[in-house]
């Protein structure tokens, strides 16, 4: 791994959700002997992408959450019973990046996508004819599971995968095959579980810090442990499982923190744009 010293991040909050826990974490509301029909528990969770301002490689985002109308009409009606969208005009990303950091989307490089559901690859859709748009990388196999699921059923909805999402004119996808270094400073790892291959960023800060970002391959502290818990919602459990250990052992190589992607308890102890940490 490269140190580029001047790497720096900042976490932009897009919008909420309200969905049932079980789908993050499981177990979280077992029955009992005496309690036996426990109700389901539900919460609130934060949505992200995260800014990365690097010496060489300009302004990079990590994911870009929902593209507009995700919160009213835009995709099948169905998923807003699982997952409510709470969302309002100002929690896209690009009043965002206006509101908090005074950017507007011409300024950003280049876009990484962890995954290709809809709350964290919709956002391309605002950089359709800009530089970002022809700079979009993605894990070459969830590409390809994202176009097969979308594929399948008139609805272009495939589990998390809405096919608008990967249809939005002049957007170029450059497709990773393998755990790379981006960027001088940047890698990024696959994770399976989540998906068959959601892309973690690994992210050496000016600082000497390193932070790790496994998108929703681990959505928050409590699936990370120890001891991990799986999600709900999960393509490959065992795949969790081996997730799970690569972090492990890259939060120890590099005395790493893990920044989960939507973690209401954590969210709450981190510092949102327009701070950026070193
Ligand atoms: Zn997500």
């Amino acid at each position: 791994m490269t140190t580029m010293s001047g790497i720096k991040f900042s976490i932009i909050e897009l919008g909420e959700v309200d969905n049932d826990q079980a789908w993050n974490v499981t177990g979280m509301a077992l029955g009992t002997k005496d309690n036996p029909n426990p109700p389901a528990v539900w919460w609130r969770v934060p949505m992200i992408a995260i800014l990365v301002q690097h010496p060489e490689a300009g302004n990079i985002l990590y994911d870009s959450g929902n593209y507009l109308n995700n919160n009213i009409d835009r995709l099948p009606q169905a998923l807003q019973e699982d997952f409510p969208n709470l969302m309002t005009r100002k929690d896209y990303l690009d009043v965002q990046l206006k509101e908090k950091l005074n950017m507007s989307l011409d300024e950003i490089d280049a876009i990484i996508i962890s995954h290709a559901h809809f709350d964290h690859l919709g956002g391309v859709g605002f950089f359709s004819g800009k530089k970002a748009g022809q700079n979009v990388y993605i894990s070459r196999k969830e590409f390809e599971t994202a176009l097969l699921a979308t594929h399948q059923n008139p609805s272009g909805l495939g589990g998390a995968y809405f096919k608008g999402d990967l249809e939005f004119p002049d957007i170029e996808f450059k497709l990773v095959d393998e755990d790379t270094e981006l960027f001088p400073g940047i890698e990024v790892i696959h994770l399976v579980g989540h998906t068959p291959a959601t892309l973690g960023m690994v992210l050496h800060c000016g600082s000497g810090q390193t932070y790790i970002f496994p998108s929703d391959a681990v959505y928050t502290s409590l699936n990370y442990g120890p001891p991990a818990i799986a999600p709900g919602l999960v393509a490959d459990t065992l795949g969790f499982s081996n997730t799970i250990r690569k972090l492990n052992k890259l939060e120890k190589k590099y005395n790493a923190k893990v920044v989960f992607p939507h973690d209401p308890i954590q969210i709450k102890q981190m510092k949102t744009a327009p701070y950026f940490y070193e």
